[in-house]
């Protein structure tokens, strides 16, 4: 039988499979986090091998926790591109008189085109 990982929750490793009748499912003795409950009419020999994986592949996804860190890791840059953006238009503000404020918000919708089109590009 496979073996059972620590809880992903608290840590345990006091951890079990439950059988009730025809019902089985994992559960951490501990902070008793479970797993969905299964029901199963006969043993093929593998019922408690089916539940022990409904417990270990919820511990550790090492592709989806890649793929979520990827996408933070656009978020910040992407972040990070319209903070620059604001930053040039707050000096742009700062600088403009009254006469050359549509050339300072044309030179502003330029640089959101730019950022736009680049943010569209790597996405
Ligand atoms: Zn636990």
């Amino acid at each position: 039988m496979s073996k059972l990982k620590p809880c992903p929750f608290c840590g345990s490793s006091d951890v079990e499979i439950m059988v009730d009748g025809m019902y089985y499912w994992v559960e951490c003795n501990h902070c008793q986090a479970s797993t969905k409950t299964r029901m199963f009419f006969n043993d093929t020999g593998n019922v408690k091998d089916i539940v022990a994986e409904d417990w270990n592949k919820r511990v550790h996804d090492p592709v989806k926790i890649e793929g979520l860190e990827a996408i933070i890791r656009d978020l910040k840059m992407w972040l990070s591109k319209w903070q620059n953006v604001a930053k040039i238009l707050a000096h742009e503000l700062a600088e403009v008189n009254p006469n050359e404020f549509s050339s300072a918000l044309v030179s502003y919708h330029n640089l959101l085109d730019t950022e736009d089109k680049e943010a569209k590009k790597d996405y």
